[in-house]
């Protein structure tokens, strides 16, 4: 039998729990594809694609097993073009389709790419919500205005308000909205966190599939055992593991830097979450109903640093994403120009902070927040990178990197490069703040106490050559502080700060 309607799931719309698949309907079909398009328009950690490629692959399989019809596109079939709209019109053609429904792309490419594409149709053609988002597409601009600042807690308060999380009628349960400053401690000394959950997969297949056609990638991959979920099912196992053995040191060392270990007690869902498999108000109903249940353990700082991230930070990136696009991906506020330096791919820079955090980050594809906002971000800031090159590094890098939530955190949060629509100032710090968090510095060539001469840390020189050069800044009530500050070093002092810092840039791939 013909089927008479076309529906498409991208890789990154795995919802199990989509309306779309309550009814099992014959004269439905639908379509999932391989591409080279999404493998090629930015380079990717090679266990990003293989993690995309297999949840693909066991989501149509999914609703194989539930009825459903599905034709799915390999990589390597042979009617692949490798290309959306293409194989969208050679199915289209070869099944007589009559309509094509669609979900609400994430990513504003995709999304332009397929409302053009409805545009020149001849048959009828209809978008739908994701219903992954607390917030649905069509509500956006009821929350977020283009080109203004907004505040993430003003809008967290309204959808925790909303959606009744850790409320007490019109209250915050514990009377306080925010727990953050609890939030800030780094490892005490000989602690030893619970180990990663991970999985064991055998993905020699994949890896091969990429070699074969040579899809230019980046990164390690051990094939005989792949760590990240890509089903359902492990998608909720890796986050039962999160409520039952890190949520309660989660708040209180999400901020730690450690070289120890790669994964210490974050959640490592952002995969599961942003493909779909996992939704955010699952995540956060079932995150509050377990704390309810352990308050004796697991306090509301915890809960509330978590629940924060998800329903607070993750939405709010989102929204801002949308009502600014397409002009935010060329926000470029600070005009900086540079290249990003070699060792982002290699490793290979006597700075300890760096060389560890893009070390893990190229074996696990993973890096929590702070190391992507205050280690990696803040060099790349210092350092007046091009944020177009700093997008394609954490875009390409992380197993979880989307764009409508990688470019919002980059460009905005860690960049600045809207010039503070996402934050109300820009994150940078001196090495100061990374000692304090952590044990890089320890370990480290270069001395974080020095701002100049021999194996001075080149993130105090860059820092003060940083608020010095953008004195705009100082009309910023955030970083006032650090302006007074600087203003008391002599001019003799300014001076060799400056040059220090120049002569670090001039050879910013020796560091
Ligand atoms: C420069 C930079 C780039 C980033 N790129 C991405 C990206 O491409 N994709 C991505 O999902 N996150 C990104 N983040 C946000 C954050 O670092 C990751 O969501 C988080 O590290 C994922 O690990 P986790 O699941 O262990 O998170 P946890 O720390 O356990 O937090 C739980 C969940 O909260 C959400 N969350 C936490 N912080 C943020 C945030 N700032 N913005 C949006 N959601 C958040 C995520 O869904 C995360 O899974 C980026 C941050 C920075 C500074
Ligand atoms: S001393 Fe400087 S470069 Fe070295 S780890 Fe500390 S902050 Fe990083």
């Amino acid at each position: 039998m013909q089927a008479k309607t076309m529906r498409l799931i991208l890789g990154d719309q795995l919802n199990l729990q989509h309306s779309w698949y309550k009814n099992i309907d014959k004269n439905i079909v639908y379509v999932m594809f391989e591409m080279r398009q999404e493998t090629d328009y930015v380079t990717h950690h090679v266990q990003k694609i293989i993690a995309f490629f297999s949840a693909m692959r066991a989501f149509a399989q999914e609703l194989e097993d539930m009825g459903h019809r599905v034709i799915y596109l390999k990589l390597d079939d042979e009617n692949n073009t490798q290309s959306l709209t293409e194989n969208l019109d050679l199915l289209t053609k070869k099944h007589s389709i009559q309509a094509f429904e669609y979900l609400h792309p994430d990513e504003y490419r995709l999304k332009q790419q397929l409302d053009g594409y409805c545009q020149d149709l001849n048959i009828d053609s209809k978008a739908f919500d994701s219903e992954h988002f607390l917030i649905a597409f069509s509500d956006i601009a009821k929350y977020f205005k283009k080109n203004t600042s907004m505040v993430m807690e003003s809008f967290y308060r309204k959808v925790r308000k909303q959606f009744k999380v850790l409320m007490d009628k019109d209250e915050p349960i514990g009377g306080q909205w925010n727990y953050d400053k609890e939030n800030r401690k780094k490892l005490p000394k000989g602690h030893v966190p619970v180990s990663p959950k991970i999985f064991k997969k055998d993905v020699t297949g994949f890896k091969k599939l990429l070699e074969k056609h040579k899809v230019k990638t980046f990164g390690e991959v051990d094939p005989d055992n792949f760590i990240w979920p890509t089903t359902r099912a492990e998608s909720l196992e890796i986050f039962q593991y999160f409520l039952e053995e890190c949520l309660e040191n989660f708040g209180s060392y999400q901020d730690a830097l450690t070289q120890e270990y790669w994964s210490v007690y974050h959640s490592r869902i952002s995969f599961s979450l942003n493909t779909k498999m996992l939704s955010p108000l699952e995540v956060i109903k079932q995150a509050q109903a377990y704390w309810e249940k352990n308050q004796d353990k697991i306090s509301l700082a915890q809960i509330e640093g978590f629940i924060r991230q998800v329903l607070g930070w993750r939405e709010f990136m989102r929204g801002l994403y949308w009502i600014n696009m397409p002009k935010y991906a060329e926000m470029n506020h600070f005009n900086h120009q540079r290249d990003l330096p070699k060792y982002f791919w290699t490793a290979e820079t006597k700075m300890n902070c760096i060389k560890q955090s893009v070390s893990q980050s190229l074996e696990y594809a993973y890096a929590h927040h702070i190391q992507r906002l205050m280690v990696t971000g803040n060099f790349m800031l210092l350092a007046g990178i091009h944020p177009d090159a700093a997008d394609a590094w954490y875009l390409g890098i992380y197993i979880d990197a989307l764009e409508w939530v990688e470019m919002p955190n980059t460009r905005g949060m860690s960049q600045y490069a809207d010039g503070g629509l996402v934050a109300s100032k820009p994150y940078i710090s001196s090495a100061n703040y990374i000692n304090k968090m952590g044990d890089y510095c320890s370990n480290c060539s270069y001395d974080p106490k020095k701002r100049t001469g021999d194996k001075a840390c080149p993130f105090n020189s860059l820092y003060w050559n940083f608020l010095e050069k953008k004195s705009e800044l100082r009309k910023n009530m955030r970083i006032r502080y650090s302006y007074s500050t600087w203003d008391r070093y002599t001019d003799e002092q300014k001076q060799a700060i400056i040059q220090q810092a120049e002569s670090y840039l001039d050879n910013i791939e020796q560091l």
